[in-house]
């Protein structure tokens, strides 16, 4: 069995989010790796098509400090030092594959739903992730 020193665990901040983060916890115990917990915000124009014509920078702000809060309230939870939680702005697929790269990691831990029949055609990130990222992927089956 491979050997894991630094693990990055991508989290989405919903319900499901413990699930990932005790399993990442479990292989870091067992690796004696370090964390590095990652959470993307999607810019808020992506979900409108950048057709609403409004200034959404402050609801941007919004979501990006909430973000945030919630991510340093799990890094505090599990033990994870502050330089290692990282939160980004972009499409997470991409950035998830970015910050591997930036940080060094030699394992991504990432939630998957186990998606079936047409819910496959619509991809998920974890598929994302899998596809494109060079080190070691580990898809936690959400229950
Ligand atoms: P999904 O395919 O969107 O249902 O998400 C499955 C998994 O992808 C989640 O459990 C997370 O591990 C990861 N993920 C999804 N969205 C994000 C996000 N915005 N930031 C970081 N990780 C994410």
């Amino acid at each position: 069995m491979p050997t894991y020193k630094k693990v990055l665990v991508a989290i989405d901040l919903t319900e499901e989010a413990p699930q990932v983060l005790n399993k990442a916890m479990e292989v870091c115990k067992a690796h004696q790796a370090e964390l590095v917990l990652v959470h993307v915000v999607e810019p808020v124009g992506y979900a409108y098509g950048g057709d609403i014509p409004m200034d959404l920078t402050e609801l941007q702000d919004q979501l990006d400090k909430a973000a945030r809060e919630q991510l340093t309230a799990y890094g505090a939870q599990y033990d994870v030092r502050e330089a290692n939680q990282v939160v980004s702005v972009g499409r997470p697929e991409s950035e998830i594959h970015r910050l591997a790269k930036e940080h060094g990691v030699d394992l991504v831990i990432v939630g998957s739903h186990g998606r079936k029949g047409f819910q496959l055609l619509l991809g998920s990130t974890a598929n994302g992730v899998l596809h494109g990222t060079e080190c070691d992927v580990l898809a936690v089956r959400i229950h």
